[in-house]
């Protein structure tokens, strides 16, 4: 049975700028919004013309294209901020949520100083989908972006990250992904860590493990395609139990345990589901 698709609301969009999600590889992944905006839009600027222009024939829309990189000069983004005065101009990378590692920063600021309205098209992230499917704890995480590609630079980067009571998410490709598994199994062997790969594609994997048992894997069978790289967080184990009891009986006190969990939570970086059910069994005792 074939089931009915929403309609796309209709509507010209309002002047101003729109920060498109686009797929980050299953076509399927452009959201309604998305296709009304890109076919009403008066002007889109990408990252490269090319690509965005293969994503607007499959979709079947004509539309003019203006390239805007992370190197453009102050006087396209001028230009393209006075276009979005009068009309909607959209603004897309090649793939995914622009700005996410890719280019946007810049003009959403300028925009916005500019008093133009800027408003999210939101859709596909490899961060978001990553994070989504790693089965690695997700209530806290922070997204790095790409890690250095010299060793030592590398290495810094991580050693600065050490104490993040969070789960990390990197962006990596694949022919470096085994030299950052293995500068990642050197500094913190017991982490649980996730490769994700080709999110959404054909060949959509995700494998975990600890870093040098997935540097192995990788090393013998090397990968191919786009990878999000995830490392949990610092263990739990690292703050003594009877520590984390005597911080829950304290918020517990004057809390619910869902508050005294949110707080040690906080304090702690533990889960706060973990805390939840500890809190429970204290004040149980
Ligand atoms: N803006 C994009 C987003 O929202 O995800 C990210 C752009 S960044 C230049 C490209 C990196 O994103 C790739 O090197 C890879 O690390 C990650 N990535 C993009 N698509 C992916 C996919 N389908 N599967 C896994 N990682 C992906």
């Amino acid at each position: 049975m074939t089931r009915e698709l929403p309609s796309i609301p209709p509507g010209i969009p309002e002047p101003g700028l729109y920060i498109v999600a686009t797929p980050i590889g299953n076509l399927a992944d452009i959201t309604l919004r998305a296709i009304r905006v890109l076919e009403t839009c008066t002007l889109i600027a990408c990252e490269d013309t090319r690509v965005t222009g293969k994503l607007l024939k499959h979709l079947g829309i004509k539309a003019r294209l203006q390239r805007l990189d992370d190197h453009a000069p102050p006087e396209v983004r001028a230009r393209l901020i006075d276009q979005a005065r009068s009309g909607a101009v959209a603004l897309l990378s090649d793939a995914g949520t622009p700005l996410i590692s890719d280019p946007g920063y810049r003009l959403v600021r300028e925009a916005r100083a500019a008093g133009v309205t800027v408003t999210s098209i939101p859709g596909a992230c490899a961060a978001i989908a990553g994070i989504a499917i790693a089965g690695l704890p997700s209530d806290r995480f922070l997204f790095a972006g790409f890690l250095p590609v010299k060793d030592k630079a590398r290495r810094e980067t991580l050693e600065g990250l050490a104490e993040v009571a969070a789960t990390l998410v990197f962006y990596e490709t694949a022919p470096r992904i085994t030299r950052s598994l293995l500068a990642i199994a050197e500094l913190w062997p017991e982490r649980e860590v996730a490769v994700a790969r080709e999110l959404t594609k054909l060949h959509e994997e995700c494998r975990t493990g600890t870093a040098a048992s997935l540097a192995a894997h990788y090393a013998a069978h090397p990968p191919k395609g786009e990878i999000v790289l995830l490392v949990g967080p610092p263990a739990e184990a690292e703050a003594p139990v009877a520590d984390v009891d005597a911080l829950l009986r304290a918020a517990l006190d004057d809390a619910g345990p869902g508050k005294a969990a949110g707080q040690v939570a906080k304090a702690t970086g533990i889960d706060r589901t973990v805390l939840y059910a500890r809190a429970l069994e204290l004040k149980g005792e």
